[in-house]
């Protein structure tokens, strides 16, 4: 089945507890701030079921007809289709992923990698699990959300070590149908809008940490659950001053497990610590790669807007302002080929899942996040000032101040109202919440930096290039 737009709206009124500035959500889609999550989210549904998106967008196999976000990817054909469907979805969200799909599946894949070795070292059958449920989610063509970083206490301290013993998400109890969990985990994106959601373990862990050492998938109106939005991105703005962030926007939770039960079924690890840093890690290999992807649009539309901005201030062929835009393209253009190869080189690492090569979307990443703020300080340089002095909406439809705008604020071959419509998109993209987000998720979503630079760097050929120094140097073991 392909969920209808309508039908995922009406699935999420199913009696979850979601909070908003301390306040019970009662009506999702009718909520001034969280409505317009939900209709960014659906971009997913509208466009599996438009002419214009459905080849792109679904897959028929011998599974049936399907949203290809579903679909595992087997080689790095595969892998592309799922980065275009991810950049088409973002597109149109006006550079801002629906991510119902991509994250949720991205665990799935991570879950069905590991759970495939554990079930051949450990003689469990957590493999047979999550495929059941992969068939059930791509069935009811599921949103699914992932809960994988902890609130963590004590950076310094593992999980068994922390003082308050609740700093990880744990298990409290075992019983005959399932397992009790407790604690809480951050920054869940889409958590409000899925169906549901899985819980993966954020880091590897000990023998001590077993308790530690667990992953599900719940349904996201499970007693005991209840998910506190944040506020950060609000979606109370005028359109033409904001044209992203007015409609389009992900919320994110503090999501907090209080004794919550999950049946056998849905457990996929249960104390196999061993397996833990496994499948943290698999899963965010897959979702770095999805992360690249949803970055594209973005670093296209700033590209694009900054070249309009310096034809219409006439600044197009000043050498600074070209040293700009072309470090946009060549930031573009490296991003992009670093992801296209990481998809080339990828390969087979359970049978029948296609994973893309580690280190080169771990650089990817790196090389996305490390230059988005140089990206963002072109922009600025580029627009001028107005990006945060511009006069509102209202003064342009004013009777007496809207002509005097219009003259004053033209640029090259440009009218005022124009200039300043190409002014609200950039400041929109750089110079607002939805920018600090955008730099915010760049350095931390994902995983952290470091970690993308400890993967990419550790692949290198350390020893073959100190040999080869050590020859032409002359140095003999
Ligand atoms: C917008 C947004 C959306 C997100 N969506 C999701 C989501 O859907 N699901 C999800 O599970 N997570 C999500 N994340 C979480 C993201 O993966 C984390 O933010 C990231 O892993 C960093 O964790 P943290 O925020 O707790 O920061 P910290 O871990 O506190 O990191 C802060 C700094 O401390 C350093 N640090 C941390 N621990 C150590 C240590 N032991 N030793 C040395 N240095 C250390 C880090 O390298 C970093 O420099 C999202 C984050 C953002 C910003």
């Amino acid at each position: 089945m392909l969920q209808t737009e309508d039908q995922y709206y009406l699935s999420l009124r199913d009696g979850r507890r979601v909070f908003y500035r301390g306040q019970p959500v009662e009506d999702l889609l009718s909520h001034p701030e969280l409505g317009p999550a939900i209709r960014h989210a659906a971009v997913d549904f509208r466009m599996a079921h438009d002419p214009q998106y459905r080849d792109r967008a679904v897959v028929t196999d011998e599974d049936g007809t399907y949203s290809r976000f579903y679909h595992i990817p087997k080689s790095s054909q595969d892998l592309k289709k799922r980065r275009d469907l991810i950049a088409l979805s973002t597109r149109l969200g006006g550079t801002v992923v629906p991510l119902i799909h991509e994250i949720g599946t991205d665990a799935l894949f991570g879950l069905m990698e590991v759970t495939q070795v554990m079930d051949h070292e450990l003689g469990t059958h957590y493999s047979e699990r999550v495929r059941n449920f992969w068939q059930q989610a791509r069935d009811h063509d599921y949103a699914l959300a992932v809960a994988q970083t902890d609130v963590k206490g004590d950076r310094s301290k593992r999980p068994s070590d922390q003082p308050d013993p609740d700093m990880y998400l744990r298990i409290v109890k075992r019983t005959s149908d399932g397992i009790v969990v407790r604690g809480a985990k951050v920054h869940t994106s889409v958590s409000i809008n899925a169906n549901w959601l899985i819980a993966l373990p954020t880091r590897e862990m000990r023998e001590a940490d077993k308790d530690y050492a667990v992953a599900f998938v719940l349904p996201v109106n499970t007693p005991g659950l209840t998910l506190i939005t944040s506020p950060f991105l609000s979606s109370l703005h005028h359109d033409m001053e904001r044209p992203i962030s007015s409609q389009h926007k992900m919320v994110e939770s503090f999501t907090w497990f209080d004794d919550v039960f999950i049946p056998h079924e849905q457990v996929f690890l249960n104390g196999e610590w061993q397996f833990a840093g496994m499948l943290a890690k698999a899963f965010v290999e897959f979702h770095r790669f999805t992360a690249v992807s949803y970055k594209l649009p973005l670093l296209e539309l700033i590209t694009g807007v900054s070249a309009l901005l310096a034809k219409y201030n006439g600044i197009d062929k000043a050498r600074h302002i070209q040293n700009a835009l072309s470090d946009l393209v060549l930031y573009e253009m490296t991003v992009r080929s670093i992801l296209d190869n990481a998809a080339d080189r990828g390969e087979m690492v359970a049978p029948g899942v296609f994973r893309p090569h580690i280190p080169l979307v771990n650089l990817a990443k790196y090389h996305f996040a490390t230059g988005l703020h140089q990206a963002f300080h072109h922009v600025q340089d580029i627009a001028g000032g107005l990006l945060v002095t511009a006069p509102g909406e209202e003064d342009l439809s004013h009777p007496e101040l809207g002509p005097v705008l219009r003259r004053y604020l033209q640029g090259r071959d440009v009218g005022g109202e124009n200039r300043l419509k190409a002014l609200y998109l950039a400041s929109d993209l750089v110079a607002s919440d939805l920018a600090a987000y955008h730099l915010v998720l760049a350095v931390h979503a994902e995983g952290s930096i470091e970690a993308e630079k400890m993967t990419a760097v550790k692949s290198y050929p350390w020893e073959q290039v100190e040999a080869w120094a050590r020859q032409i140097a002359g140095i003999s073991d």
